[in-house]
């Protein structure tokens, strides 16, 4: 292996360890679940479907750049 393709393989994997497991509940069929944040920005807002129920949760997320600090989930358009 070069040198170039380790510093490669270091990026992608150092990139994989900071991503911080948090657990939200769905505010529509209140499942527990767990996901996977990326806490490098630190103000993130953004819509994805539940996996269970298929809604589109809101995701509001503060992180101190290492860490979540906050997350918060809603409903869409309340
Ligand atoms: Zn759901």
């Amino acid at each position: 292996m070069d040198m170039a393709k380790v510093d490669l393989f270091f990026k992608r994997f150092h990139r994989l360890i900071i991503m911080i497991e948090k657990e939200f509940t769905c505010p529509y069929c209140w499942e527990n679940q767990s996901r996977l944040f990326d806490p490098s920005i630190q103000n993130q807002n953004f819509i994805e479907d539940c996996e269970v129920c298929c809604n589109p949760i809101e995701f509001n997320l503060v992180t101190n750049g290492l860490d979540v600090i906050d997350l918060s989930v809603n409903l869409i358009g309340q």
